[in-house]
């Protein structure tokens, strides 16, 4: 009897453990699921090919069911989304959000969360994880097992392999930039069902934070964080009006506009723009660096960039140990020089 019993429950446990499920929060904009939240998704299948994946979004209006149906269709090991329909979610406040996701976690009992590492996902893993009383596995890189990942330390300068032991879930950030979403290969007649989420949890504690305004620059350039090509300055630009030459080549390249933080500390340019360990990780195509010195702090943002340009008049600026091509020159006449060139092919 008893002894039956335990067995039986622990065999229970035993097939339970073998599958993961993961719930992937995902951001959204225009209707569409964001790129970095795709990679998220590519995240949730390395943990395990049988991965059975929940979508969870927020918001509201047509922009969220857009998005929802995208989300539906995004990658073959969805199997539900769920949508939180309320304007308390159409802002990434993370104090609601974080009461969202330990509700539904408390309902999906899933063994894995993932978001990616953008603003919204550090701002709101950490907190859902104290709700949940489990650690966050945070800027997860690679992954090698179901409970095992690679996340870089010391800026970048290590890489350090991690062995998740907590109790479910497992709940991890991801750098967007090493998960590649799955081009489009899914299946037309695979679409998974969505479903509400049940907003009964939310209390006034929930509500203590509101959203006050979005200051931003609109801007024809592409995002920052997945653009293809990046031009970033450094202090070596000198003044707010000099970036203005490297937005006048980032417009010719269709790339995004990049700073070091001494250029934004010096007021050139705003923080968004900053790449490095306290700014954006980017990796792009091709990187171009003007006027940047190349500290670890910079270079923690921007190593993993596929071919990176540096133009610096000092030959032994660190720059140019990470770079592929580097000019030794003044940075005003080189970046003119690759205007012309491009414009006449
Ligand atoms: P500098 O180091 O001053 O380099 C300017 C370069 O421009 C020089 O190499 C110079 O030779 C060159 N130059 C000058 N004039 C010209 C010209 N006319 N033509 C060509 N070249 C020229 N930094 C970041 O970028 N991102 C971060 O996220 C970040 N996080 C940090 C976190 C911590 C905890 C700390 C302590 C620091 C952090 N830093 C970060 C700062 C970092 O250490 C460096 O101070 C910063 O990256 C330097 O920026 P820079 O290369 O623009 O300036």
């Amino acid at each position: 009897g008893g002894a039956g019993f335990r067995y039986g429950s622990h065999f229970f446990a035993q097939s339970l453990r073998r599958f993961a499920s993961t719930l992937v929060v995902a951001e959204h904009e225009g209707g569409l699921v964001k790129p970095s939240s795709l990679s998220a998704l590519a995240a949730a299948e390395a943990v395990s090919k049988e991965n059975k994946i929940s979508v969870l979004l927020g918001g509201s209006g047509r922009a969220l069911h857009k998005a929802a149906e995208h989300a539906a269709s995004s990658h073959p090991l969805v199997s539900e989304v769920l949508v939180a329909d309320s304007d308390t979610f159409a802002r990434p406040l993370a104090e609601p959000w974080a009461d969202l996701l330990r509700s539904v976690q408390q309902k999906g009992g899933y063994s894995h969360v993932i978001a990616s590492s953008t603003s919204f996902g550090k701002n709101l893993l950490p907190r859902a994880a104290a709700l949940l009383d489990v650690s966050p596995v945070t800027d997860v890189t690679s992954i090698t097992e179901e409970r095992v990942f690679v996340r870089p330390i010391y800026a970048g300068n290590a890489l350090c392999t991690v062995r998740y032991t907590g109790d479910d879930p497992c709940i991890m950030s991801i750098r967007s930039t090493s998960f590649s979403p799955t081009s489009d290969a899914m299946s037309e007649t695979k679409v998974a069902p969505i479903t509400q989420v049940d907003l009964s949890f939310l209390s006034e504690e929930s509500l203590k934070s509101s959203w006050v305004n979005l200051t931003s620059q609109d801007t024809e350039r592409p995002d920052l964080a997945n653009a293809r090509v990046v031009v970033t300055g450094g202090r070596g630009l000198k003044s707010a009006e000099n970036f203005k030459l490297l937005e006048q080549l980032a417009e010719k390249l269709g790339a995004a506009v990049g700073a070091t933080r001494a250029a934004v500390d010096a007021g050139f340019v705003p923080n968004d723009l900053q790449v490095g360990q306290t700014g954006k990780i980017v990796a792009p195509e091709l990187y171009m660096a003007f006027g940047v010195s190349g500290a670890i702090q910079h270079l923690a943002g921007m190593r993993d960039s596929k071919v990176i340009v540096a133009v610096n008049k000092d030959a032994d600026a660190p720059i140019f140990q990470a770079a592929d091509y580097g000019l030794v020159a003044d940075l005003f006449e080189a970046s003119t020089l690759v205007v012309a060139e491009h414009e006449g092919g």
